[in-house]
């Protein structure tokens, strides 16, 4: 079984900036990513709060820490950990084969939050990414639920493409950046559904229109649309991680900015950590605190 000190399971941010420091400091590095590498920021429409690149593309930066992190000597593998068994080694089980390794960085993010509401799962007109599925909907009328930045950057991207993008949130003010609001105001084609929640899906196999009820007078109303893209935040993507180290009741790993969990050679970095500020930067942060950690633990087992 091939052996390398350091395992990282999660390509995004965190577990690629693990991967760059933990490779500068002369360790071998295997990160194993099951579904895209550069994690959610991969599809950011544009990230213009990281310092030192006024806007990127959240696609090209992704492959840009990618490309420094494969430059540096680190292995990069779409696998998924289906299992750590422990030892004087960890044995990590995926879906491909299994490995060795000294210490193991948990960096595995989060997970879309849905509605939960009936035909989400299997209707066409939902989708999670504007990046990724906008051009499905060049000309047609979309909605964006939610309120946060997630949802201002994606209802920004779609006002470029559709006829006309509804935003629709359950409170009367937006939680993202007022720079966003302010640049939504000004789309002639953006509207804005507040205090306003979306009670039902329409249409058979695709979506044709929302049911909302207005929280706040109680009024129901239907609005047509043939997309709805869900930026209603994230749920730690901590199933895994919830089989070496115990997890809060948000299921986030509760470990402090050391990065080091309860479990001998077990780090955690990332949106997956319990902590006040998820960011970009933030994720970064933890993953070289993670990597000199885990780097730190190798020269004593
Ligand atoms: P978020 O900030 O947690 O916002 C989620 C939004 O969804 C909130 O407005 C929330 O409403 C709403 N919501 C939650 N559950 C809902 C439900 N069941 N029904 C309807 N609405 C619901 O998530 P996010 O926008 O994905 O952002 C996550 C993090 O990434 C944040 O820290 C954000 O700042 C960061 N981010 C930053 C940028 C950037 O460019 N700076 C871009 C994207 C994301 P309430 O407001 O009422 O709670």
């Amino acid at each position: 079984m091939e052996h390398f000190d350091i395992v990282i399971a999660g390509g995004g941010p965190a577990g690629l900036t693990a991967a760059i420091y933990a490779r500068r400091a002369g360790r071998s590095v295997l990160l194993l990513e099951k579904e895209g590498f550069g994690g959610q920021i991969a599809s950011s429409p544009r990230v213009e709060n990281f310092p030192g690149l006024m806007s990127v593309s959240g696609a090209e930066l992704a492959d840009r820490l990618y490309d420094q992190a494969e430059a540096l000597g680190a292995r990069l593998e779409l696998e998924e950990v289906l299992e750590v068994r422990d030892g004087p080694c960890k044995t990590v089980i995926t879906d491909y084969g299994a490995y060795t390794c000294s210490a193991l960085i948990l960096a595995t993010g989060m997970k879309h939050r849905t509605l939960g509401l009936p035909g989400e799962d299997a209707m066409t007109g939902i989708s999670f990414c504007a990046v990724c599925d906008g051009s499905f909907y060049q000309g047609k009328d979309v909605a964006v639920c939610g309120g946060g930045n997630t949802a201002l950057q994606d209802a920004l991207f779609l006002a470029d493409l559709c006829r006309q993008v509804t935003v629709i949130h359950r409170r009367g003010a937006f939680r993202g950046d007022p720079v966003l609001v302010r640049a939504l105001q000004q789309r002639a084609n953006v509207s804005f559904a507040m205090d306003t929640v979306v009670t039902a899906l329409l249409g058979g196999d695709a979506l044709t229109g929302l049911s909302l009820r207005n929280t706040v007078t109680g009024m129901e109303s239907s609005l047509a649309v043939s997309g709805l893209f869900e930026a209603v935040g994230q749920l730690p993507e901590t199933t895994l991680s919830a089989l070496l180290t115990p997890v809060d009741a948000d299921g986030f790993i509760p470990c402090g900015e050391d990065c080091v969990t309860p479990a001998a050679g077990v780090f955690a970095a990332g949106d997956c950590r319990a902590k006040g500020v998820r960011q970009l930067t933030t994720a970064c942060a933890d993953g070289a605190v993670a990597a000199l950690a885990a780097c730190n633990y190798c020269k004593y087992v």
